[in-house]
């Protein structure tokens, strides 16, 4: 069920029909919009009765949701979200490129440090880096936990990147969200119910990546178990899918973003790095993600890629970063969008021994 406000209705109103949702024993989800304010019902097992909350001040009207999810639904709200980060240019959903970029995981500060200073030059805003690694062997590189989120904090600092950063369990969450602007739920843990009620308790954005073999319908309710917790700021990723090809790890499923922009007003981006598993097809794949009409990119950058402890293979190079960057730039002029611009080279980074590894 969804309340619509009238266009004028006051914040006084607005408050006093979520206090009626209250009293009646649901969920209110007060989401404001260009032209007016909905109010998502959420709690609710069967119908609700519209007519105690449709004669209140400043109701427009009392519309039932169509769909299985509510809050992720344009329905609810019909203009995009935008993910701002207060003190920063960086946003996602917005007209600029959300560009996310850095290694698989974090290795050695030296390793972070030298790939984020050249994904910042680059123009990305956003650095990425696994220090909880959910691996398929359980005797691969694990990442380097708390000692990992210290060092992408140093790159904030350092580089005025903003971090994004994998919880793989209730255990890191409560880590990573002490160090993360983004928090990152990876595709194995999609439909792990309890980890999303959890990062919807959480007040930091949430990168949540489709599941590899999770339909449309499903990844949008796994959204929706973030915003239901009351954490409004989701950003979808597809990140390739299962299927009989073998000429790439997954199959990067570029049809979902169109897909979900209809039924959602969530951002959604890509990764063409565990889309397709394969150095030589990310640049070209991104491409083809910006020109989709995705809101962002994440990219796996390495400064040494074949020494990498995971997804080497995938990784790309600095060099072939920049031209990336390059040749995305024209193609979201196209679609009315923006690329950062490239930065200046940052001072050279000293890497003690001691607290280098
Ligand atoms: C990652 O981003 O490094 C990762 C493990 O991604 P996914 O969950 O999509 O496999
Ligand atoms: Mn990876």
């Amino acid at each position: 069920m969804l309340v619509v406000m009238q266009a004028g209705a006051t914040p006084q109103q607005v408050d006093a029909v979520c206090k009626r949702i209250e009293e009646l024993g649901y969920v209110p989800h007060n989401m404001p919009g260009a032209q007016r304010t909905a109010i998502g019902i959420t709690g609710n097992r069967g119908t609700i009765d519209p007519a105690s909350i449709e004669e209140l001040p400043g109701v427009g009207e009392v519309i039932r949701v169509s769909k299985p999810y509510k809050l992720v639904s344009r329905e609810v709200k019909p203009d995009d979200t935008i993910i701002r980060f207060p003190g920063t240019d960086a946003t996602i959903g917005g007209r600029e490129l959300a560009v996310i970029a850095g290694p698989c995981s974090v290795e050695s500060r030296d390793q972070a440090l030298t790939t984020a200073e050249r994904v910042h030059r680059a123009g990305a805003r956003f650095f990425r880096g696994g220090a909880f690694k959910p691996r398929t062997s359980p005797y691969t590189f694990q990442g380097l936990a708390e000692d990992g989120l210290k060092i992408l904090a140093e790159i904030r600092e350092r580089f005025g990147l903003r971090i994004v950063t994998e919880a793989v369990d209730h255990e890191s969450m409560d880590q990573v969200e002490q160090y993360a602007d983004v928090i990152q739920i990876g595709a194995r843990n999609m439909q792990n119910f309890s980890l999303l009620k959890r990062a919807g308790r959480s007040r930091k954005p949430v990168l949540l990546k489709r599941g590899i073999a999770a339909t449309l319908e499903e990844f949008l309710m796994a959204a929706e178990y973030i915003l239901s917790e009351g954490n409004y700021n989701v950003i979808l990723c597809e990140r390739g899918i299962r299927t009989f090809a073998d000429h790439t790890r997954n199959t990067l499923d570029l049809s979902i973003v169109p897909a979900v922009q209809r039924l959602s007003h969530l951002p959604i981006i890509v990764d063409p790095s565990h889309g397709t598993g394969k150095r030589n097809k990310v640049t070209p794949l991104s491409r083809a993600a910006v020109a989709v009409g995705a809101s962002g990119l994440i990219v796996e950058v390495h400064c040494n890629p074949e020494k990498a402890l995971s997804d080497g293979m995938q990784s790309i190079f600095p060099d072939q970063f920049d031209t990336l960057m390059d040749h995305i730039r024209p193609i979201a002029a196209v679609l009315e969008r923006s690329v950062a611009p490239r930065n200046q080279a940052a001072e050279p980074i000293t890497v003690t021994s001691a607290a280098s590894r």
